[in-house]
This record gives structure tokens, C-alpha cells and sequence, in this order.
């Protein structure tokens, strides 16, 4: 503003307030107009123009534009508007980055007011460096010009730094630094390309590198990581390089370059990578370096770079030196790190190039920013889901939602959960007076509630996921909340997970739900879809030797189906699991969501518009038996497996228009897991709105278990708001 004010020689001042900026301007009526005109225009990438008000004040006579103190505000204001997420590289820094003229050149720690580390490093608020982890480090006095002068591009960017008074990379091997600068860079490079897994810290926490190309290093990552089979994503020199190994549309090319560098998942076309990358699944991870240090090892090493959080199976991503050596040591080759602290851990986020984005994964780039809800209330902490875990901050219609947390089994992520919900609450700067949490009791996250002094308010786990989608389309009224996912607990203490919910923020109804299907040992069953196979099969009527697992197994499995061992679920992704084993996808699973990605990959190659198999609806139940009896006979027939893969999303789909039309739905909300699936959510999406329904989607929030924190939140806001009793 300063710069377009002093460039159309405006008089006035423009200042940071308690709701966002504000602005005098006086001088000509046309340049005026000439200002407000390019505002949206010249915005940086880092900003958000929400709205921009305009009213007509007294002349003031103003000098030269200047840029005036903030008033002193309430710390909550500041907050809420004052914590920005990290941002990736600048085109003008990458510029500089690779200027052999430039002071910078080279240095993996430039950054400027567009661009570079912020959620990251702040430690509390106001957003400022004494309080981020630059705080230590001293400007030069070049750098102290840039930071104190309105006209360069580095005016107030916090942190600030140059090869003089910056921080410095390090290689460490053995525990012993071998290097560091930019030796430090060349030699991580090397070794990346000499096949070696590097560990590097990287924007919030660390990431372990090989190259692409490289399938005897993916190899190895894969076993000393003890991942198996989950994907992995692509770290890519350019767009261009990124372009050859994934199919990206425009949609798809925007996420990628945008400053917040998530992994976008999109069509793979299979060629000059590892085949071990993304085994046996149609998309793959791609993105561009989040941090100059990682722009450096892609552009003087591989030009393409598996890149995957630092961590074995489950653990959260290493944040500091310390955790990195101690937990990576028997994954990494060698450590490049630096003396610039991670205060606040965030993995990369994740996206899905649909025919909307679908979010996967909220982390780096994308937290702290908030989600404005259409109702105030008093301050509520909401602390999510057992998988996928987040945790949600909602106080005066802004909700702050956590990075993404993870699975809370392992001690470690437990630990993470309370220290993500510590410093969410402390860059909130508000005490909760109520927290919400799961139905399910034997969830961590939700223990932990309990433990606590505030009052609790527990929320279903399937109306959380409907009250994200509101909450993120800043709606009140009632819909068809559509709740597809593995499973959840239901109100009637049966798993759901297939659900039609009749709900607003307030309240909801169950209003149908798919037929359930027997988890035969109940939670084994999740990990071995073969087992789900069986139990379709025999609901269904069909033989149940059709399902490639040992006899014995399959046999065990019937015995226990007749008991009460066999826990029924209506999840619809257990149907999904029972459909991809029936043809011949993962039998056991190693991550969740495996089977069902398989189907969809399985899928990938037959057109959008195949044939559903017929359904039964009967009073609010969507029996899908008739579809596994046609599905079983054609598989018996010889039907291509991938048609046959088609033919049941397509199914789904029709599920969901017939459970939503049975009960009159005007508006759907297509929420849980299953809407990760691109096929099954342009299939509903489809449908629906051929027949007249209002769609709603994430676009914001995943529709994942990652979202159930924002979901928690805005009832039990939504509930204060109303004054109504605040425990359940
Ligand atoms: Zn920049
Ligand atoms: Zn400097
Ligand atoms: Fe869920």
C-alpha cells in the first residue's frame, strides 16, 4: 500500500488495526480511483483482501504517505490477524538465489516480505522477531536497511537474513559435522545423487531425501522407514520437470506454484521415476521446493527428489536437531541441518487436483491461516479425531485449526497433540471455556479432554464431519450431510460410516445409512480387507471361495461371522475395502485407505459413465447386496477387473443420490474419507446436481478426519452461541 500510495503521490497513512488494515488516503479524485482500482492487483501473494469498505472522511491535510504505529489492540485481535503461514520462495528471491551478483546468492535462507518461514519459527504473538526463532541472530547493518526502509521489499520481513548475519547450514555425518555454507549444500547434493538418504531440516520439521531415479534408494528408504507400501511424494527442480512425471491441469499447475508448495496429488504418467514410489496407485505426489535450501539440492543435484517427512511409521516429523539424529539414525546417511530452530512442527500439506481440490492434509503453508465462521461466540477448543488428528481454536467467528497431527497410537504423536494444542492456544492467546471432543471414549485426544478442568461437550463423530463442511461454507441451515468414511462411533454405539444425516451446526438426525457389513475380529478386520471380502460375500449369498485368501482363513472367518465377534459397521469404506480385496487389490493393508486407493487406481482407466449395478433402498437402509451378487457373477464370468472397479464406484455414487433423494435432501454435504476418492466424489457430485441437489464440498479443510476438529468446534460454538447447556 505504502509503495502504490507513494507511486500515485497519495497523501495519508496506512496502519495495521484491529480488524485488518486500515487505510486515509486524500489527494486527486482520478488517482484516487486509480489506487483502489490496482489495490487487488498489487496485493503480495502472502495477503488476502477479504473485502475492501470505503467511506468519504474529513481532509486532513496530510504530508507524504506514511505508515503509522498500530494502535494498541487486544491481543486476540492481533492474533487473529497477525500469524501468517509459511511461504515458499518468491519468484524474486529465487532470482536472487541464483544471481552470482547478489549479496544472497546462493544463501538457503533468503526471504523477503513475500516470501519465507513464518508460522514455523513464531514463537508467540505479536508476529514480530524478537518473538520467532530469528530472534538470536543479529542484522547487518545492510540487512537492518532493508528491514527499516517502506520502499524495499524487505520492510519488516521478520526474518530477515544475509550470509553475514544469517543463519548456516551444516553437514553432519556420524555425528560429526564433515562441513558447512555452502559446502554444506553441495556436499547433501552429492550425496543425493550418489544415492545416499539424506536427512534434511526443512521448513517445519525434517524431510528425508533420495533421488527419483533411484529405485535401489527407494528401496532402502522404504525398509529403514519401515513404510512398505504408502506413497511417496516428488520433489521437483521446476514445473517442467514436475510435468514429466505428472499429468497437471491448469488447476492442478495454480496449487503447485502457489506459496503455499503442497504436495498435489495428480495422474502419474509413469515414467522417469522409481516404480516404487507410488506402487500399484494412479496419482502421484508432486511439488516445488518449499525452502531456497531445498530450490539448492534440486538444482545441484537429481532434478527430481523423493521427499518424505522425517520420521519412522507414525512418528511425528523430527523438529530439532536433536530428535533428528536421535530418531533418524538408522534411516539417514548423513544431516544437513542449520542453526535456525523449528518452533512449530508442520509437514507438507497435501492436496488432491480434482475437479475441485480436495485438501488431504493441512500443515505448512496452510496453518495457521483461519476459517471464518458466520456466528461469535466465546472461546472453544475442539481436540479432534484419534487418526489424521488436528486440533481447533474457535473464538469470535475465527477458527484456528493445528497442522496436521496425525495418528495419536504413538506415544510420540500423543505427545505432539499436547504440544500442538499448547502453542495453538498460546498464539490464540485465549483460555477454552468449553472443549469438545469425540463420542468415541477410548480416543486419546478425547482422554485427554476429559482430563481437563473446562467443561466438555462430546460431538459425533459423523455430525462433526457435516459441521466442518458448514463451517468451512459459513452455513447455518439444515442439510443432507452425507458421511462416508471408515468408521466412526454412532450415537446409538453402533460403528457408522456410511451415514445420511439430517443435520445443522446445532443438532442432526440420522436419516438413513448404507447396510452395515460384518468386521469379522472387529479393528483386525480393517487391516486385512480379505476379511471384509468374505463377509460381503456371505451377506450377499454368494460362494465365499472366491476371495483369494488360504481356505482355513476363509472358513475361520464364516465361523466368526455367526458370533458376536463379528462387529457390524455401516462404513463405506469397508465396503470399498470388501470390494478392492474382491478383485484382487491389497488383501492386507499396510496404510490406511490403501485398498479403496487401489480400486480407484484400478478404476483410473475406464470412462466416468459405466453403468451402476442396481440397489435396494428399504426404509433408510441402502442395501448393497444386489450389487455384490451382480459384481460376484461377473467376476465369476471373466468381466475385466477394471471395469468392474468402475462399475462399483459408480455404484456408491448412486447410493449416495438415492439416499438423499429418499428423504427429499435439497442440499448435500459430501463429507469423510471416502471423498478423497476424485471418481466417487465427480460421480456423486454429478449426479446430485443432475438431479437438482445444491453440492456442498471441502475446499479448505479435509474432508478426512483432519477436518473433525473444525467440525467440534463450530458446534460447540454454534451451542454456546445459543446459550445452550454446555455438557453433554
Ligand atoms: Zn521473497
Ligand atoms: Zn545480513
Ligand atoms: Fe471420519
Amino acid at each position: 500500500m505504502y509503495r502504490l500510495a507513494r507511486a500515485h503521490e497519495l497523501a495519508g497513512f496506512v496502519r495495521n488495526d484491529r480488524e485488518g488494515v486500515w487505510l486515509e488516503i486524500e489527494g486527486r479524485r482520478d488517482k484516487l480511483d486509480r489506487f483502489l482500482a490496482e489495490l487487488s492487483a498489487a496485493a503480495p501473494p502472502a495477503s488476502r483482501i477479504d473485502r475492501v469498505e470505503t467511506a468519504v472522511v474529513e481532509l486532513r491535510r496530510d504530508g507524504a504517505f506514511r505508515i503509522a504505529e498500530s494502535p494498541t489492540a487486544g491481543a486476540h485481535d492481533r492474533a487473529a490477524a497477525a500469524i501468517p503461514a509459511d511461504l515458499a520462495p518468491c519468484a524474486e528471491c529465487l532470482q536472487e538465489l541464483r544471481d552470482p551478483g547478489n549479496r544472497r546468492h546462493r544463501y538457503p535462507f533468503i526471504n523477503c516480505v513475500s516470501c519465507g518461514p513464518r508460522f514455523t519459527i513464531v514463537e508467540s504473538v505479536p508476529y514480530d522477531r524478537p518473538k520467532t526463532t530469528m530472534a538470536g541472530f543479529a542484522m547487518c547493518g545492510d540487512c537492518r536497511r532493508e528491514y527499516e526502509d517502506p520502499g524495499d521489499r524487505r520492510f519488516h520481513a521478520e526474518p530477515n537474513a544475509c550470509p553475514v548475519c544469517g543463519p548456516r547450514a551444516r553437514l553432519v555425518e556420524n555425528g560429526r559435522a564433515i562441513c558447512d555454507g555452502d559446502l554444506a549444500v553441495r556436499g547433501a547434493a552429492t550425496a543425493i545423487a550418489s544415492g545416499a538418504i539424506v536427512a534434511i531440516k526443512g521448513a517445519g520439521g525434517f524431510v528425508l531425501a533420495v533421488n527419483a531415479a533411484d529405485e535401489a534408494a527407494v528401496a532402502r528408504l522404504r525398509a529403514r522407514k519401515q513404510r512398505p507400501h504408502k506413497p511417496f511424494a516428488v520433489m521437483g527442480r521446476s514445473l517442467a520437470e514436475l510435468e514429466r512425471v505428472a499429468e497437471l491441469d491448469d488447476d492442478a499447475r495454480a496449487l503447485v506454484t502457489s506459496p503455499v508448495r503442497p504436495i498435489v496429488l495428480a495422474p502419474a504418467l509413469g515414467a522417469a521415476i522409481a516404480p516404487g514410489i507410488a506402487p500399484r496407485l494412479a496419482d502421484l505426489g508432486v511439488y516445488l521446493a518449499p525452502t531456497p535450501l531445498q530450490q539448492l539440492l534440486l538444482d545441484d543435484g537429481p532434478s527430481l527428489q523423493v521427499m518424505t517427512s522425517g520420521n519412522l511409521a507414525d512418528e511425528p516429523i523430527a523438529r530439532t536437531d536433536g530428535e533428528a539424529f536421535a530418531h533418524l539414525a538408522a534411516v539417514a546417511d548423513v544431516f544437513l541441518v542449520h542453526d535456525r530452530e523449528i518452533h512449530n512442527r508442520a509437514d507438507d500439506s497435501v492436496v488432491r487436483s480434482a475437479r475441485v481440490a480436495i485438501p488431504m492434509r493441512r500443515a505448512r503453508g496452510m496453518v495457521p491461516t483461519s476459517i471464518e465462521v458466520p456466528f461469535s461466540s466465546p472461546p472453544v477448543l475442539a481436540v479432534g479425531a484419534h487418526e489424521r488428528n488436528t486440533v481447533c481454536v474457535l473464538h469470535d467467528g475465527h477458527a484456528m485449526l493445528s497442522q496436521h497431527v496425525g495418528d495419536l497410537d504413538h506415544p510420540d504423536a500423543e505427545a505432539f497433540f499436547r504440544e500442538a494444542t499448547r502453542k495453538l492456544l498460546e498464539l490464540a492467546d485465549v483460555e477454552p471455556v468449553a472443549i469438545a471432543h469425540d463420542l468415541h471414549p477410548d480416543y486419546r485426544s478425547t482422554r485427554w479432554a476429559l482430563e481437563q478442568t473446562a467443561p466438555c461437550i462430546a460431538v459425533q463423530h459423523h455430525h462433526a464431519h457435516v459441521a466442518a463442511c458448514l463451517a468451512e461454507h459459513g452455513r447455518i441451515d439444515r442439510v443432507i450431510g452425507v458421511a462416508f468414511d471408515g468408521t466412526g462411533l454412532g450415537s446409538d454405539g453402533t460403528l457408522w460410516g456410511g451415514e445420511f444425516l439430517d443435520a445443522d451446526l446445532d443438532d442432526a438426525r440420522r436419516v438413513g445409512h448404507l447396510r452395515s457389513i460384518a468386521l469379522a475380529g472387529g479393528e483386525a478386520a480393517i487391516r486385512a480387507p480379505w476379511r471384509l471380502a468374505v463377509a460381503a460375500l456371505a451377506d450377499a449369498g454368494e460362494p465365499v471361495d472366491m476371495v483369494d485368501a488360504p481356505a482355513d482363513d476363509v472358513d475361520r472367518v464364516c465361523s466368526v461371522l455367526a458370533t458376536s465377534l463379528a462387529v457390524p459397521a455401516t462404513g463405506a469404506g469397508r465396503w470399498f475395502d470388501a470390494v478392492a480385496a474382491l478383485l484382487g487389490c491389497a488383501q492386507h493393508t499396510s496404510y490406511d485407505g490403501q485398498a479403496a486407493a487401489e480400486l480407484e487406481a484400478l478404476a483410473a482407466p475406464v470412462p466416468l459413465d459405466v453403468l451402476p449395478f442396481e440397489l435396494d433402498v428399504v426404509g433408510g437402509e441402502v442395501d448393497l447386496r444386489p450389487a455384490i451378487r451382480h459384481l460376484a457373477r461377473d467376476l465369476r464370468q471373466g468381466t475385466a477387473r477394471e471395469l468392474l472397479a468402475a462399475r462399483f464406484h459408480a455404484t456408491m455414487a448412486l447410493a449416495i443420490e438415492r439416499g438423499v433423494l429418499a428423504v427429499n435432501g435439497r442440499t448435500a454435504a459430501l463429507v469423510g474419507g471416502c471423498f478423497q476418492n476424485r471418481r466417487l466424489l465427480a460421480l456423486a457430485m454429478a449426479r446430485l446436481e443432475a438431479a437438482g441437489v445444491e453440492v456442498l464440498v471441502h475446499r479448505r479443510v479435509p474432508p478426512n478426519d483432519g477436518g473433525i476438529a473444525l467440525g467440534q468446534a463450530a458446534i460447540a460454538a454454534y451451542r454456546l452461541a445459543q446459550r445452550r447447556p454446555t455438557c453433554a
